[in-house]
């Protein structure tokens, strides 16, 4: 009885999945883009705000160089703290 339950659930859930991806797939193909770059605009890595922890995207987002990499920042105000905090 709990297999057979758990079965249905595992069956559903892949199901779902994959009706997820093909209507993915659909929008993809409806607005003309293709495929590959929407997954990859999709996995874009959010960069965090070291001041105040908002997460902004790394192209839009204020950024300066630091001696690891670059730091984002979502405003020239947390950059202006950033800097003063570093200085
Ligand atoms: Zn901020």
């Amino acid at each position: 009885m709990i297999l057979r339950f758990l079965l249905i659930s595992i069956l559903l859930t892949l199901a779902v999945r994959a009706a997820g991806r093909l209507i993915g797939g659909i929008i993809d193909g409806i607005s003309g883009q293709p495929r590959g770059a929407g997954a990859s605009q999709r996995r874009v890595q959010m960069a965090r705000d070291p001041i105040c922890g908002t997460f902004v995207l790394p192209d839009r987002a204020l950024s300066i160089a630091d001696g690891h990499g670059r730091v984002f920042f979502c405003s020239e105000i947390c950059r202006d703290k950033y800097r003063a905090r570093t200085a």
